[in-house]
């Protein structure tokens, strides 16, 4: 009868182990990547994210992307339509993407339907002009979050090309 060393039964196990943890963190990166800018070409971020140290304090949940007025709104990545209409008079979209990430888009009158499929850098909407402490002509606000976590959206992005507004 055959014992297999429990020297060499640890290494197996070990082993195993590195490579379930290696198929996580290929598959990790292999879903931040499936994330583009919901603008066309490289946008300039003009304000950063800036979550608040408790969920009921002031803060910026998301990043603000400098843009003309009217500029199209695209996908940032593959999803379903989450929400398209206004919340407190501002017309908003989100999706939900496989991954559990939703983003969201504002002010954005939104050219989609709740319940829509889409696809990354597909037109979802028009940017509208007002949006607060928005350093430009128009600001798109988009913010990400996986239940109620709000995420820096520009982490989504692989690699990261971000042009920070001079102040
Ligand atoms: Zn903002």
């Amino acid at each position: 009868m055959t014992r297999t060393h429990p020297l060499r039964r640890a290494a197996i196990t070990l082993l195993m182990a590195l490579l379930s943890i290696a198929a996580l963190v290929e598959r990790a990166d292999a879903a931040s990547s499936r994330y583009d800018w919901p603008l066309a070409g490289n946008p300039t971020v003009s304000r950063e994210f800036d979550p608040p140290d408790k969920p009921w304090l002031p803060g910026h949940r998301g990043v603000d992307l400098a843009v003309s007025p009217g500029a199209t709104v695209l996908a940032a990545g593959d999803g379903v339509v989450a929400f398209a209409g206004e919340v407190a008079g501002k017309p908003v979209v989100s999706i939900d993407h496989p991954d559990g990430i939703r983003t969201t888009y504002e002010p954005v009158v939104a050219s989609v339907s709740a319940g829509a499929p889409v696809t990354r850098e597909q037109p979802i909407g028009v940017l509208q002009a007002a949006h607060p402490e928005c350093a430009a002509a128009a600001c798109l606000h988009w913010g990400a979050r996986r239940g109620e976590r709000y995420l820096d959206p520009l982490s989504l992005l692989r690699p990261r090309r971000v042009r920070l507004l001079p102040l």
